[in-house]
């Protein structure tokens, strides 16, 4: 295992505070900025020679565009488009600003570097059962009747009230089959393009007939993000978040944060539920695939300490 990994290839998975700062507005300044931090990371990498493709999620971008199409329809009468839409919307977006963030962060330090980024598919499996169990909320608070009428006529998705904060509309969260435009990061990757993809986990589609369609649904950033890693070859896939890395008893008396793993201690530490579900969870999840896959290291660290997460040197190193 592992002789066809390349160990300077990284898949780097950005996690929501790299694009948006908890309390922010969602400025497109604010945006940029945080994106500018989090480049300033994987610049140092690419000063050290790394090959980066970057994941990143889109959890309050696409919440926002959803609630845009809402609005410009009920005052315009623009018709909302569906969710996997708002997806590709997003990875757009979010791909520009990494993308300007990261080629200008390059320029300032005298290095020539090319940076695409793509809009890319994850293929998911229509029988999945996650589909029957809509679980994964996204989008906004509505009230009831509001909530109600942004459900109507989406087979699938459902609702679910928080006391006191309102109802949210919850959608499937199938595992990743595949990335369909992994060929295409892979080709960028060889021709020495630092390349965006899976923004948001990918836009789910499922195929049907031979016939592709996307789907009110979404995907886990980090399990997509660990799937394309498998598929081009990367040696490492990192995984950058607001904690320094993975904790046993999270939040509770005697907490305690893991360093050098291997493999089979994180599956112990995973079925004894440690990491919280939709959070640290699927981290732990994509951390095992990827090894478990033949890649070399997976690591779960700060935001703040890009390069030395990638290189082992900070967070939660998973190894075979
Ligand atoms: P991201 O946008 O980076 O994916 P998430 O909120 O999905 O961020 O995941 C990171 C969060 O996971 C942390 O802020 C923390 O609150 C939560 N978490 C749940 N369980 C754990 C754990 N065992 N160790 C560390 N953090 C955990
Ligand atoms: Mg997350």
């Amino acid at each position: 295992m592992g002789e066809d990994r390349d160990p300077r290839l990284a898949v780097v998975a950005l996690g929501g505070n790299a694009l948006l700062r908890r309390g922010q507005r969602g400025t497109f300044e604010e945006q940029y900025a945080a994106a500018s931090e989090a480049a300033a990371g994987i610049a140092d990498l690419v000063e050290m020679g790394y090959r980066i493709v970057v994941t990143h999620g889109n959890g309050p971008q696409v919440g926002a565009q959803q609630l845009r199409h809402d609005a410009g329809e009920r005052v315009h009468g623009l018709p909302a488009l569906p969710l996997h839409a708002c997806d590709a919307e997003t990875q757009g977006l979010l791909g520009y600003i990494v993308q300007q963030a990261l080629s200008n962060e390059l320029r300032s330090r005298g290095i020539d570097a090319r940076v695409a980024a793509l809009v890319t598919r994850t293929r998911v499996d229509p029988s999945n059962p996650a589909f029957a169990n809509p679980t994964k909320p996204v989008g906004p608070f509505y009230s009831e009747e509001d909530a109600r009428r942004i459900a109507a006529g989406r087979p699938g998705v459902a609702l679910v009230e928080e006391p006191g904060r309102g109802w949210r509309v919850v959608v499937p969260s199938p595992d990743p089959v595949e990335v369909l435009e992994r060929g295409a990061v892979r080709a960028l990757v060889d021709s020495g393009f630092i390349v965006v993809a899976c923004g948001g986990g990918g836009i789910p589609v499922v195929e049907e007939g031979g016939i592709l369609r996307g789907v009110d649904a979404v995907v886990d950033k980090d399990l997509a993000s660990e799937v394309l890693a498998t598929a081009i070859g990367a040696g490492t896939l990192a995984m950058l978040t607001d904690v320094d890395g993975a904790y046993l008893n999270y939040g509770k008396p005697g907490q305690r944060m893991l360093g050098r793993v291997s493999v089979e201690e994180l599956e112990g530490y995973y079925a004894e539920g440690h990491f919280g579900s939709g959070s640290m969870g699927p981290k732990a999840l994509a951390a095992i695939r990827f090894i478990r896959n033949g890649g070399l290291s997976a690591v779960i660290g700060p935001l703040e300490r890009t390069a030395d997460v990638v290189l082992g040197r900070a967070g939660t190193l998973v190894v075979p």
